[in-house]
């Protein structure tokens, strides 16, 4: 593997309530008085077979879940559009660097805006954007807890600003926090959700790029609209959030029990294959099998706490998790999926 390119430095975003915590994490340095938007250091780009390549978000980050691109003899495809414009207008720069050739097509994975918040950019550039049936759906509606309108969005500012206009020069931390706050509020001004142009619901779509092929298909679990991408000659599967690396998910629309059944599908049908996970890097089979287990040993758990007669907030305080997923990222994670696991086993989960 081999990093072809790291894009900026790192920036802070630990402030902001706009987006789940989790996409959120403590930043390393700071940029001071930049006004105009960038995705710094959105995102790492690595070459994981001729031609295919992922774009592995960095934690706080402006592209916030993982992308991707092929390279055919005769055009691109994108998986996945990032969480801001910002960052997959970097990405498609990028892409520029590494083939001349025009971009085909976009895929989106599934709804979730950290994986579509760029959509705009392609159908700008007429791209067509390719994504289940329930993206389409969801896409405008849903994401709207990801991304409050724009008058919300234009009060936070205000609000931030004032707080900054009053906190006095010595307090460098708090107005520092204040600045990224409203250019974080600044980048989320530039979405407009947009949706896909061509969806499907089941089975395949094969789309080509010139000889090369990228098999598209669907599995339930992570939203119940989810894409996946395979790359036959490269033996690379784009999951999307279907996987993570080393990662704990988010199942807020997640059936535990279906993503399980589809990822021993994944393990049984692509052996071999290089994983581009939704967050977290490149992954083996292995790697996969872990999260698969993650899942598994989630579910156990929560089922037996049921039986013990715990209430939803006992299991959340009681259950520990497992010694071997505590160096996963996104550990702000494992209450909330103790929480989703419980009412997805008693059957009081609302997934649509
Ligand atoms: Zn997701």
């Amino acid at each position: 593997m081999r990093q072809a390119s790291i894009l900026g430095i790192a920036m802070t975003l630990s402030l902001l309530l706009l987006v789940p915590a989790h996409w959120l994490s403590e930043g390393q340095s700071e940029r001071k008085s930049e006004t105009k938007p960038t995705a710094g250091d959105g995102f790492q780009i690595v070459k994981v077979a001729d031609g295919v390549y992922a774009a592995i978000a960095k934690p706080g980050g402006l592209a916030s879940g993982n992308a991707g691109f092929v390279v055919g003899a005769e055009g691109l495809l994108n998986v996945d559009t990032f969480f801001t414009p910002v960052a997959i207008e970097e990405l498609i720069s990028e892409m520029g660097k590494i083939s001349p050739l025009p971009i085909k097509y976009a895929v989106n994975t599934h709804y979730h805006l950290d994986h579509t918040g760029g959509n705009q950019v392609f159908a700008a550039r007429g791209v067509p954007i390719i994504a289940h049936d329930n993206v389409a759906k969801w896409q405008t509606t849903k994401n709207r807890r990801f991304l409050p309108l724009p008058a919300e969005l234009e009060k936070r500012r205000a609000d931030a600003a004032k707080q900054l206009s009053e906190t006095p020069a010595d307090q460098k931390d708090k107005r520092a926090q204040l600045e990224r706050q409203i250019r974080r509020t600044d980048v989320l001004l530039t979405i407009k959700l947009t949706n896909p142009t061509v969806t499907f619901g089941s089975g395949t779509l094969h789309l080509y790029l010139g000889k090369r092929e990228v098999i598209l298909f669907t599995l339930p679990g992570h939203t119940g609209g989810d894409v996946l991408a395979y790359v036959p000659d490269a033996n690379v599967l784009f999951t999307g959030d279907m996987g993570w690396s080393k990662t704990l998910p988010n199942l807020v629309d997640a059936s535990v029990g279906d993503w399980i059944n589809s990822l021993d599908k994944i393990l049984q049908d692509y052996p071999a294959a290089k994983f581009v996970p939704g967050h977290g890097e490149v992954a083996t089979a292995a790697e996969m099998r872990d999260f698969r287990n993650y899942l598994d040993d989630l579910r156990s758990r929560v089922k037996q706490a049921i039986a013990g007669g715990l209430t939803v907030e006992q299991a959340k305080t009681q259950l520990v998790l497992p010694e071997k997923y505590k160096s996963f990222a996104f550990q702000n994670f494992a209450q909330p999926n103790v929480e989703d696991m419980y009412k997805e086993l008693k059957g009081t989960k609302q997934t649509q």
